[in-house]
């Protein structure tokens, strides 16, 4: 008896141990354990920090991740990439969480840079090197008291890679300094295989080529990049400070409003590039409310013989000030909290012009209230605001981007908020179609029921820009549904798109149906308000996983099989 026990004993001493062998051979533990020994984080579900840390902006693309590596060190990045792509896991990478379509989150492995914290200025060379966790707050407080700027975006919890790749404007500076894009000096990027490179004008310049613009999640984890800051020298005010002019018009005509203001860009902005524009447009049945943010990077003195006479016309503003603020003030009042509120869906029309059949769409973009949906439309004055045109950002000639916007907290009102502002979209382009006004899309803002995304986000760029992406990720392991595919790669022979449905639509005998599937198409861009037997119409591609989000969204997975 007692030599069975021993036996006994024996064997579970040899069996842990085994496991114990096997547990540090497995390429994953190896990996948790260097990111941790390195003072990175690996976060679960069940961690408390979990929650936090994967809460992206905007809770209308909420995914919640199986597994975040949050590496402290870029060797660990390498790591982890090298691992990662050698076992064919998917990844994607996360920034400051900004995405509109959720791209940096997915249902796998996350690699989230939030601990790449370095930040480095250099008043000589007046440059910031920033690695890929820092967030625009972090530099505009660091500039802050200095007479610098730096091309980071209004609202300061933006991501300072993610911004910058897909072009990234400020609408308050960008037209005196470029967009974020333009003032980059090098990047240094790991490729899928761990390995690290530079990208700069002189070195694999063709990478610098398609990172300035071509967008994030493509060809490499930029892991740091440097930037040209700018000294504001315009102005006459101390501490880097701009005039900040804030105009509204509340319950007027507001066509005429508008009709003057373009007409004010046309004979006096479009050539004094000290002048910017991000205007607020908001319709209703009842009234309208339009607001300005100007900025003058001109001399406080000189704002009345600018403006003067524009802001003289009839319908005068309801109210007019003028502030002088720094940098850091105007992400302060401007910026939007982390993460918002509401279920956000925002678009984009990048256009040339702005012509008066355009005006009567904006002027009819209505909200919803019976559904609880608020709507608005941006209109940002980019008019020669991209400084260096040899870049993938693909918008050179125009001088407006068109962002309608909704808002709405009911998941149950998600169909309808898609597509009413999906919808605006589309009247918008019929309407420019005529003067060709409208020329293509922001990829920033972008959407993941964009018609043709390729031209409308890369115009004549995409075929280079496919060129590069099988230069330096040839097996297209970065890579998203709205991501460039490598040549030898289709973008949906191997990838599902994402969709959502209001969860109360699906009963028992839908869940049946999509688990006895073996094939599913989901067309994008029709589905909206559409019975969801409709969508499973035509079976091409595998079918996804899905899940139901804490906020009873009902998620196609966009899973590589
Ligand atoms: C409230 C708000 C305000 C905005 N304001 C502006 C604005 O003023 N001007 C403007 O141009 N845009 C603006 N945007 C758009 C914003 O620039 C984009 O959404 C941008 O992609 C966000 O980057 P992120 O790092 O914050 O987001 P993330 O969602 O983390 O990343 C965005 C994309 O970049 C990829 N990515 C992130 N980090 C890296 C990396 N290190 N290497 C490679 N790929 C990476 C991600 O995988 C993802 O595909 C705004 C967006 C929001 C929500």
């Amino acid at each position: 008896m007692i030599d069975s026990y021993i036996r006994l004993y024996i064997k579970i001493i040899i069996l842990s141990m085994c496991f114990v062998v096997n547990a540090q051979n497995d390429p994953l533990s190896t990996l948790e354990s260097t990111i941790i020994s390195h003072g990175g984080q690996v976060l679960r579900i069940t961690d408390p920090q979990y929650k936090t840390a994967a809460t992206l902006h905007n809770r209308a693309i909420q995914i919640w991740p199986d597994l975040m590596l949050r590496p402290a060190t870029f060797d660990d990045v390498s790591l982890a990439l090298s691992t990662l792509s050698s076992l064919q896991i998917p990844i994607r990478i996360m920034g400051g969480r900004h995405s509109y379509g959720g791209y940096c989150s997915h249902q796998g492995i996350v690699l989230d840079s939030a601990l790449l914290k370095g930040l480095k200025i250099d008043w000589a060379t007046e440059t910031v090197t920033m690695q890929a966790g820092i967030i625009w707050d972090d530099v505009y407080k660091a500039l802050n008291g200095s007479e610098y700027v730096a091309m980071g975006g209004l609202c300061p919890t933006v991501g300072v890679v993610g911004f910058t790749l897909g072009g990234g404007y400020n609408a308050m500076y960008s037209r005196s300094y470029g967009f974020a894009s333009d003032n980059v000096l090098n990047f240094t990027v790991a490729l899928y295989n761990g390995s690290v490179v530079t990208a700069s004008s002189t070195i694999n310049s063709d990478l610098y080529w398609a990172l300035r613009g071509g967008g994030g999640g493509n060809f490499g984890y930029v892991l740091e990049m440097t930037q040209k800051i700018h000294r504001i020298n315009g102005t006459k005010l101390p501490n880097g400070q701009f005039s900040f002019l804030n105009i509204t018009w509340v319950n007027v005509d507001i066509r005429t409003a508008l009709t003057n203001w373009l007409t004010f860009l046309k004979n006096v902005a479009d050539g004094d590039s000290r002048i910017s524009f991000n205007v607020i447009v908001a319709v209703n049945s009842e009234g309208n409310f339009l607001m300005m943010y100007c900025s003058f990077n001109g001399p406080h003195e000189e704002i009345d013989s600018v403006f003067g006479s524009w802001l003289s016309q009839n319908p005068k503003p309801t109210d007019f000030n003028v502030f002088n603020y720094t940098q850091n003030d105007i992400s302060r009042v401007l910026g939007i909290p982390f993460p918002v509120v509401n279920r956000e869906h925002v678009l984009s029309a990048m256009a040339i012009n702005i012509t008066d059949a355009m005006l009567d769409v904006i002027l009819n973009f209505y909200p919803n209230f019976t559904a609880g949906i608020g709507s608005w439309t941006e209109l940002i004055y980019l008019h020669n605001a991209n400084k260096d045109t040899n870049t993938a950002y693909a918008f050179p000639d125009i001088s407006f981007d068109i962002a309608p916007g909704v808002s709405w907290t009911n998941p149950d009102s998600d169909p309808d908020a898609i597509g009413m502002s999906e919808k605006f979209l589309e009247k918008l382009i019929a309407a420019a179609a005529p003067s060709k006004s409208i020329v293509g899309a922001y990829l920033n803002y972008i959407d993941p029921y964009l018609r043709d995304w390729e031209t409308m986000y890369y115009r004549n760029h995409w075929d280079r820009l496919r060129k590069i992406q099988t230069q330096w990720d040839p097996t297209w392991y970065f890579r998203f549904p709205q991501g460039i595919p490598p040549y030898d790669q289709s973008s949906n022979d191997s990838l599902t798109l994402i969709g959502r449905q209001p969860w109360k639509e699906l009963t028992d005998s839908y869940l049946n149906y999509f688990t006895s599937l073996s094939t599913l198409q989901i067309k994008m861009h029709n589905y909206v308000n559409q019975p969801l037997e409709d969508i499973l119409t035509n079976n091409l591609l595998l079918i996804t996983n899905f899940s139901l989000s804490e906020y009873g969204d009902f998620y196609f997975h966009d899973k590589i099989m």
